[in-house]
């Protein structure tokens, strides 16, 4: 075939042959090769596409010149073999000088058929073998930057599986996740967001996002993780939450919430998703198959250290949490009022106890049974809530008692709120099964103030002998532990 024929045919340039030297040396090589004339002045460039075989260099035709030849064309193309014509007398010392120079051969007039073809099939070995060589050499190169990459790509793998089960924090776990991907691409943050059916099958979300610097861009980040939770979980979120987290160090700034720049994945446990990671980066639409296939597999085990983490959370909410009015149980209180003791001795920071127990309860189940009783206890659970900052602590104390805890909180600020809070429940219509009724609260208060060097005082007990006087003041009524007795101190609903 022609082509076949073009493709293995080996070019030999000629440098200084006479048409007729030029004709007898391609009868001798035949239709395998092709013979072009070669302009060394200025060499550079050879037509064809692939690399001559040799160079073919008259003695005649440069004689005088061979040695600026060799110096100044020649030596431009070092890995081409150079074969003299000798065509006329030389000197021995001529040729010397000229071998010397790098001529691969001689070749002498008359020319001997055979040799000219055997030095052809030579050289064409030789250029075989160094193309073989070059492509080897090439493959090599390639396969060590496969095995440098496939090393990263391990080294990040071993450091995700290591370290997403060193904690049971999921913030912990995310920050940590974004310090291993640095190992694959410049990544800018890590944010994730989780969804669960609450009771009423509601689809309630929380995320985990960076303080990214400017709120807009906050925004931006929670309508985006919102958006990829409504299309994998396939339902709408009914609620959310979100929780900040603070920024790495050295993470660039996000400059916009993209798919080409933030990279969502589905978390999954059992065959379900339960929420999504997002990595943005901006190298994210450059990211090879083989990396992001990696970051498929970590993400999965991510998955795992991700849902443990929750469930562990959940536990523990649990074991903290009453189970009726989802307030912290007496267990928590108890932690807590440690706590808060030991910084109020500590920085001499106000610190109040109210304790609160409802009157005449027992009643309340009598007349409309245990579960309207229940009903008002989360109510009254959700009301506490709802009134007490954030700072505050609410707790079951157990039964119908509650407790507050309130820092930075003098004895009249608390005696204010706990006059509020008895209003609210005095007033409040409780509705069971058709049924209206009302309930009151007693609340006894008892504070350390600032300034107060840490006087041996049991504040529980003096908030409960606080609660006995408001019982025994006529219930619905708030007492202070003030050091004064008497009946200003105690306030009834009118
Ligand atoms: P007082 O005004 O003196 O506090 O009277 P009281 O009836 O509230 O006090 P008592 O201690 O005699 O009774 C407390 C009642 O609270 C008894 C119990 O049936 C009720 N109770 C305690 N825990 C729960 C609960 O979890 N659910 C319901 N429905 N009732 C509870
Ligand atoms: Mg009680
Ligand atoms: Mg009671």
């Amino acid at each position: 075939m022609r082509m076949s024929e073009s493709q293995n045919q080996a070019t030999i340039l000629s440098v200084g042959l006479s048409q007729r030297q030029e004709e007898e040396i391609q009868a001798i090589l035949g239709p395998e090769s092709s013979l072009e004339r070669h302009p060394f002045a200025g060499a550079g460039k050879q037509s064809g596409s692939h690399s001559p075989l040799m160079a073919l260099i008259s003695w005649r035709g440069v004689h005088g010149r061979i040695n600026a030849l060799v110096r100044d064309g020649l030596q431009q193309e070092e890995s081409l073999p150079r074969v003299l014509i000798l065509d006329a007398e030389v000197a021995q010392a001529d040729l010397e000088r000229v071998i010397d120079a790098g001529f691969t051969a001689v070749l002498r007039y008359p020319l001997d058929p055979e040799r000219v073809q055997r030095l052809v099939r030579q050289l064409q070995d030789s250029q075989g073998m160094y193309k073989d060589l070059y492509h080897m050499a090439q493959e090599i190169c390639l396969e060590r930057e496969i095995l440098s990459r496939q090393a990263d790509l391990l080294q990040f793998f071993n450091k995700i599986l290591t370290n997403a089960s060193f904690s049971l924090d999921p913030v912990e776990i995310l920050h940590q996740a974004h310090q291993d991907l640095q190992i694959l691409l410049p990544v800018k943050s890590v944010d994730a967001i989780f969804w669960q059916a609450d009771k009423e099958h509601r689809l309630e979300a929380e995320l985990f996002i960076h303080e990214y610097s400017g709120k807009i861009m906050q925004d931006k980040m929670i309508a985006f993780l919102l958006q990829s939770a409504v299309k994998h979980a396939d339902e709408a979120i009914d609620n959310y939450h979100v929780n900040f987290m603070s920024r790495m160090e050295g993470a660039g700034e996000l400059q916009e919430v993209t798919s080409e720049a933030v990279l969502v994945l589905p978390l999954r446990f059992g065959g379900k998703s339960f929420g999504c990671i997002s990595i943005a980066s901006e190298k994210i639409s450059r990211l090879g198959r083989d990396r992001l296939q990696t970051i498929l597999a970590a993400v999965n085990h991510l998955a795992l250290a991700l849902r443990n983490a929750l469930l562990f959370r959940e536990m523990r909410t649990r074991a903290d949490r009453d189970a009726l009015t989802r307030l912290p149980n007496r267990h928590f209180f108890d932690e807590r009022m440690i706590q808060e003791l030991k910084r109020h001795q500590r920085y001499r920071i106000p610190l109040t106890l109210m304790i609160m127990d409802l009157d005449h309860f027992k009643r309340v189940n009598d007349t409309y049974g245990h579960q309207a009783g229940d009903m008002v206890l989360q109510e009254i659970g959700r009301l506490l809530q709802e009134m007490l900052r954030s700072s505050d602590l609410a707790a079951r104390f157990g039964g119908e008692e509650f407790v507050m805890l309130l820092s930075h909180t003098t004895e009249e600020q608390a005696w204010f709120l706990a006059e509020r809070l008895r209003i609210a429940i005095a007033k409040r219509r409780f509705h069971y099964k058709g049924k209206f009724f009302k309930v009151t609260a007693s609340i006894g208060i008892a504070s350390l103030e600032t300034g107060l060097f840490a006087r041996d005082v049991d504040l529980f007990a003096q908030a409960d002998a606080a609660l006995y006087r408001a019982k025994a003041g006529g219930r619905n009524m708030v007492c202070l532990a003030g050091e004064v007795e008497g009946e200003e101190e105690c306030r009834q609903y009118a």
